[in-house]
């Protein structure tokens, strides 16, 4: 806890709110809005609108309303894909039913337009998260593709129907959203020609019957990527069976889930045979439970990261023996006290998996001098580590040193942050120019070694106003960020 000098008299400065870019509309711009101004005129301009102009028309269409010409456009869409990115303006159940009516149209159609192309429609989806209309599919699917072929899917979706609609499902306090309730409610009704595909399922709070329709319509196999959210155990027992579906999961993520769970509950939880990232965040039966809940592990993970838990020595016990965590590439730890824990594990842990391991967080752990002392043999070792994180650690200005004459033996390093020493800080007050002071000569030690790209050292949050100070390498001075 400390306090930063500027925070008795802290400024709010909001003058960048009222600062807006302003750029002119260009002709095309104009003219593409004067044509929609017209929708009738608009729908037949369709047949000579070059195909290079769709995006931004559609885009244009989209964002004004202009329901009737997003419903025309369907079927004389000349790409295969057409992605409706997250961040779009207008994004409601008006202009999902327009693009739906558009693909009945099409599918409606005995004789379909030479010019279109479309196989798939990508709604809000965070694996495509574009900003506006894209033409293309993540992933770099094929582009082209002939007429009357099923969509090629990605592995293990496995669906082959004539169109595709790709979306996320968020199920928030138990309810859809009423857009993803029409969605569901008219794949269903389609279900020859259309495979709605689920890519993430995002479950908080339950309602029963919402599941079961869910689970009704989705394909289990198409779902990548869980999270569930602020769920009971009751919840939970409900899912499971619903869950054991999820045969292709990669990434899992459970998020504020505070209720303890016995030994029985946590075994009946499912596995998941290919799973690749575990993030677990504020889940209160982690603690003494990591042994039975890596159960569920069945090839190697990727990425594993645990944030604002409690974990006990056997749990830290429990790692180096894990199996199916040895080719792990991201490790992140924050928001957890290991103060007052034996590190020995952490550092056998970081011995196996040093081969393969390429980002390394250990944020805000309350990790002490004796105990980094531990862990330097094995960080060191970690030579494919491109970013490391030791931010909000209580360090003494030697030990930081040490960390720092391991770390510079790494040659892959981007990007590296490392918490300001304890010699920062006096009497719970933030000394920004003695990290000034410090600072230089930490640099200078990476630079004996190697060129260092990316370095910042931090202090930890002010306890008023959550702001800190930063120093890095570009600036060589004290920034104070919020
Ligand atoms: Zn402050
Ligand atoms: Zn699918």
């Amino acid at each position: 806890m400390a306090i930063c000098p500027q925070c008795p008299d802290q400024v709010d400065s909001s003058e960048e709110d009222t600062m807006k870019v302003y750029s002119p509309l260009t002709l095309e711009k104009l003219a593409r809005q004067r044509l929609l101004r017209e929708e009738a005129l608009a729908i037949s301009a369709l047949k000579d609108l070059p195909n290079i102009l769709f995006p931004v028309m559609f885009e244009e269409a989209f964002t004004n309303g202009h329901t009737k010409v997003l419903t025309a456009m369907i079927p004389v869409w000349p790409y295969p894909y057409l992605s409706v990115g997250r961040m779009i303006k207008n994004l409601n159940l008006e202009t999902l039913k327009a693009v739906l009516e558009g693909l009945d149209i099409l599918i409606a159609q005995k004789v379909r337009s030479s010019r279109c192309k479309l196989r798939e429609i990508i709604w809000r989806n965070r694996y495509h998260d574009v900003f506006g209309i894209c033409t293309r599919s993540y992933g770099g699917l094929p582009r082209f593709m002939t007429q009357k072929q099923p969509v090629q899917n990605s592995p293990g979706c496995g669906v082959k129907k004539e169109f595709k609609v790709t979306t996320q499902l968020e199920l928030m306090m138990g309810r859809l959203d009423e857009s993803a309730t029409y969605l569901l409610q008219w794949a269903q009704q389609r279900k020859d020609s259309i495979h709605l595909c689920c890519r993430k399922l995002k479950i908080q709070g339950l309602a029963k019957a919402t599941v079961i329709e869910i689970f009704n319509v989705l394909h289990a196999d198409c779902v990548r990527d869980l999270e569930l959210l602020r769920l009971r155990i009751e919840d939970l027992a409900f899912l499971n069976p619903y869950l054991r579906q999820l045969n292709n999961l990669l990434h899992l993520t459970l998020n504020h889930i505070t209720d303890t769970l016995s030994d029985s509950e946590i075994s009946q939880l499912p596995t998941f045979q290919c799973l690749k990232s575990i993030s677990v965040t504020t889940v209160s039966f982690i603690c003494g439970n990591l042994k039975r809940f890596f159960r569920c592990l069945k090839k190697p993970l990727d990425s594993l990261s645990i944030t604002d838990c409690v974990l006990s020595q056997s749990d830290l016990d429990f790692l180096p023996y894990c199996l199916n965590i040895f080719e792990l590439k991201s490790l992140k730890l924050a928001y957890i006290s290991l103060c007052y824990l034996h590190l020995e594990p952490l550092r056998f842990f970081l011995d196996r998996v040093g081969h393969s391991l390429e980002y390394l967080e250990l944020k805000t752990c309350g990790i002490q001098d004796s105990q980094i002392n531990i862990l330097l043999p094995a960080i060191s070792q970690c030579f494919h580590l491109r970013a490391v994180s030791f931010c909000d650690n209580d360090f003494s200005l030697l030990f930081l040193k040490e960390l720092l004459h391991h770390t510079a033996q790494l040659s892959q390093l981007e990007r590296e942050i490392y918490p300001a020493p304890l010699e920062c800080y006096e009497r719970g007050v933030i000394h920004t120019h003695r990290l000034e002071n410090f600072c230089p000569e930490l640099l200078d030690i990476l630079r004996a070694k190697r060129k260092p790209k990316e370095v910042t050292f931090e202090t930890t949050r002010c306890s008023k106003c959550t702001g800190y100070y930063i120093y890095d390498l570009e600036t060589q001075s004290c920034i104070f960020e919020i």
